[in-house]
Parts: structure tokens; sequence; C-alpha cells
């Protein structure tokens, strides 16, 4: 079969179950189209321990013992430690370093049968809207390579359009799966805040931190997050006692009626027109479908930048104070004493960005301005989480646009960190609030670049949210797109 790379989740998942392929196969095809590594997609490969979970995989399938996805591959992004691969979060401070355990979330999707692929390229502790700040360089957008893929879960997004890997794991804090599957033209949802557990999740900003899939469609995303989800209170206190749940099972509902709610500060200036052209054009096909559009209103909006960029790094200056040189990764080697060796760790450990945002996180907390800073950035938290609560009053899901614009090229933001944080003001309120969102590809727009539509549902609403993006899958064939040669 020539196009194995091109097939989804679903159809590998029953090829290999009617034994018509075998999981050897598939993963050796996968494998060889990783070479070289295109994109810079990828931080570690291991094809011998890829091919041995697939021949693990065939042994299952052979003897009846197959999980629901087994032999589909998928591949990690470098923020899930794994025991079988290097896991470095993109940063030179965890370079070369191994876990002696598998994240919640790998283990999981390697219960449910799926090979791993390896660790994908992504922002230095998930800091970042364009993969530019990995210390192990950037990540190309398959669909122009001049441009950035999105950050930071980029090489999660670059390896899946690129055909790479069938689905990859992700991890949103502030729009890191929605906004790199916006600009690379495939599909993510980020759950409800605490579906999946964080345990093995390497933290950025822990009371928004959370992993989902990534994906072509929404069809796959549902099975992935099926396998990803569900309570382990014992290790993720914020883990949420709930089981997972079908997700395939209430796709092809009918979405006649639905209400959806579009928030006219999603649609102000800064939007760029061929963004709101193609988001315009997925909210017709809505009505078409049966949809009501209904005008609403997320007043507090453009505060989500200010109350993100001082909560987000408050919390990582404190999650990231584990990092210095005593028991991961990097050390510094001529020091005087253990004060000095710290700061010379951390100094040569950390990129720009990181220290940007220690040195703002520290700042916010201290004495004197916390209260300021802090306090007030988690008052107007709270604000922001209850203009949702009002709106879903109206409406059952919200849509607008994932990022202002298209992907953007290399070093167009370099120099200006404050432009990368401007482009996140569409995925910051709903993680904030800390309700699901997806991204969803709606059309192309300048340069001939993927535009994603972006769809929050209510807490718990992912099965109302996959749907809604499969309807739309149903009636479009903008996921099916594939860049020049892939
Ligand atoms: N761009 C945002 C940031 O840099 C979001 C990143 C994320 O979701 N991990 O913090």
């Amino acid at each position: 079969m020539s196009d194995l790379h091109n097939l989804s989740v679903k159809a590998l998942a029953t090829l290999l179950q009617t034994k018509e392929v075998s999981a050897v196969e598939v993963t050796t095809r996968f494998l060889a189209r990783m070479g070289g590594n295109p994109h810079n997609a990828f931080l570690d490969i291991d094809s011998e321990v890829t091919l041995a979970q697939a021949q693990a995989s065939d042994a299952k399938l052979a003897d009846g013992t197959a999980g629901p996805l087994e032999g589909v591959p998928v591949a990690h992004k470098d923020v899930f430690v794994t025991q079988d691969f290097a896991t470095t979060a993109g940063s030179k401070i965890l370079s070369g370093y191994r876990s002696p355990f598998d994240a919640t979330v790998v283990q999981r999707l390697r219960t449910a049968g799926m090979v791993t692929l390896g660790k994908l390229n992504c922002d230095e502790f998930a800091m970042g809207s364009a993969n530019e700040n990995s210390a192990y360089g950037p990540v190309q957008n398959p669909w122009d390579t001049a441009r950035v893929p999105g950050g930071s879960s980029g090489g999660s997004a670059a390896a899946v359009a690129g055909g790479l890997a069938p689905a990859a794991t992700g991890t949103d804090t502030g729009g890191s799966i929605r906004q790199p599957a916006s600009f690379c033209g495939i599909t993510g949802i980020k759950p409800t805040y605490g579906r999946a557990s964080r345990y093995g999740m390497i933290a950025y900003a822990s009371s928004l931190d959370q992993a989902g899939p990534m994906a072509r469609s929404a069809e796959d995303c549902a099975l992935l997050l099926s396998a990803m989800c569900g309570a382990d209170l014992d290790r993720d206190s914020t883990s949420l006692d709930m089981p997972s749940e079908d997700f395939s099972a209430s796709l092809n509902s009918s979405i006649e009626g639905l209400r959806i709610g579009i928030p006219k500060e999603f649609f102000g200036e800064g939007l760029a027109t061929d963004v709101r052209a193609a988001v315009d054009g997925a909210l017709r096909e809505y009505e078409k479908l049966g949809a009501k559009l209904v005008p609403i209103s997320l007043p507090r909006t453009e505060l989500s930048i200010p109350v993100y960029y001082i909560i987000a790094p408050a919390e990582a200056s404190s999650n990231l104070s584990r990092f210095d040189g005593v028991k991961f990764g990097h050390r510094a080697k001529d020091y005087t004493d253990l004060v000095d060796m710290y700061k010379k760790t951390r100094a040569e450990g950390f990129g720009n960005e990181v220290k940007r945002r220690i040195m703002t996180g520290a700042y916010v907390l201290s004495h004197g301005y916390y209260d300021a800073y802090y306090l007030q950035a988690q008052k107007i938290r709270r604000m922001i989480a209850d203009d949702f609560q009002n709106a879903f009053k109206e409406c059952d899901v919200i849509a607008g646009p994932v990022a202002p614009s298209v992907a953007w090229k290399f070093g167009e933001n370099a120099n200006d960190p404050v432009a990368d944080y401007l482009a996140d003001i569409f995925t910051l309120p709903a993680s904030l609030a800390g309700l699901p969102g997806m991204s969803v590809p709606a059309g192309f727009g300048a340069g001939g670049m993927p535009v994603g539509l972006q769809l929050i549902g209510n807490y718990f609403k992912e099965a109302q949210l996959l749907n809604a993006a499969h309807r739309l899958q149903q009636a479009t064939d903008f996921h099916l797109q594939k860049p020049q040669g892939i």
C-alpha cells in the first residue's frame, strides 16, 4: 500500500485489526519517512525501540489481545516523559535526560496499543507560539518551509501535516495545541482542564497545562482522546474524578438547531481579512447544516493577554526551580560553591524566552507586587471564566478564529516577544477558563496557508465539540488537503 502514511488513524486501526497490514509494515513506512528528520520535527528517534513495539503489537493482533489502536503509530511532544526515549522539553538543561517512567498519557496510549515513533520538537518548556524557542532549532511548516509551524507543539503539528505520523500528542497551556494545528491545517483538541492526567507532563503552568491529541480529523482525535483521558488521582490530584468517554460514539449526531455563539471581540480589528474570510466560510457551512449563529460577547478577551502573561510565568518561575543541576540534566562544569553552580547551570541551560518568563514570574510574585499583579490577574481570570458561563446561557458552542493571522515567516517576530504574546489573544480565554477548545481546518489564506476555526465548548463537552467538528469535516474537505509532495 503506497499511501499508508496518508491514512487516518481510524483506517489504519481497521487495516491492522483485519490483518490487511502488519504493525511492522506501517511502522517501517513512517520510520522511512522520518529519515533525515524532515522539518526538524523530531528530537529523538530510535527505530529499534519503535520496531520492537510494532512486533509486540503484531503478536497481540495475532493472539487476540490487541487494544483498540493496536499497531497505530503516534509520536509524543517532548514535554511528555518517556522511558524509552530521551526527554528534553526542547531545552538544553534537559539534554540527554531519560525518565525512569512514562507519563500517564504515554502509558495509556501504549495500553491502547499505539506504537511510539519518537519525540517531537517544541518550544523550550512549551513557552512560545512559533517553535522558534526550541534549543534544538526551529521546526518548519510543511506547507511552506519558510514559515513557522506555530507553537509550542510545532513538531507535533508538522509531523502530522508532513505525513511523518498519523497522530501526535500535544500540550496546551495557552493555545499550544490549537494554534499549531491551525497553522499546519490539522485538527487538535485541548480537553477540559483535568480531563487528561498531567503526571509525567513536564510542568509549565500547572493550573493551565492540559494534554490533547493532534491528528488529521475530529474522528481521529476522538479515538485518541478516549484512550488518553480518565482519572489518575493518585498521581495527579487535579485530574478529574470521572471516567473517560467513548468520544467516537456521538459523532454523526445532528447539529440541527445547534446554537453557535459568535463573540464579537474575536472579529474585531487585528483579525487578518484572509483568516476572517475562511472563518466566515466555515460558519456559513454550519448554517447550511442547520446550526444557528448567535451573536455573543466575551468582554474581557483583551485582558486575557496580560492576565495569562502574569499567571503562566508566575507558575513557571516556581515549576522551573527544580532545574538546578542537582537532579536533572545539565550541570555547569566550573563553579565555586552550590549557589554558583545553580546560577551557572541555569544561565547556561535555559534559553532567553524561558529566562524572561522566570524573571517576569518572580517579579509578579515578589513582595510588594503580588497584590498589584498576581492577585489582580487571578481575580480577572475568574471574571473571564464567568463571562463564558454567561455566554453559554445563549449558545451551545462558541466559534471564532484560532489566531489573528496565518503562520508567519521565520524571523518576522523574532526580536519582538510581545508580538507573539499578542497573537495568542483568541486561544488564551478558553485556557484561563479551563474550557475545552479545538482547531478545525476551515480553509486557506494568504500564501495558501491553512486557517483553523476555533470551537470552544462548555466544561466536559468534548463530545459535542468533536461532533460539531466532524459534521463540518463531512461537509468540507479542508482537512483532507495536504502540502505539496506529501
Ligand atoms: N504561546 C503561549 C505561551 O507562550 C502558549 C504556549 C502553550 O500553550 N504551551 O505561553
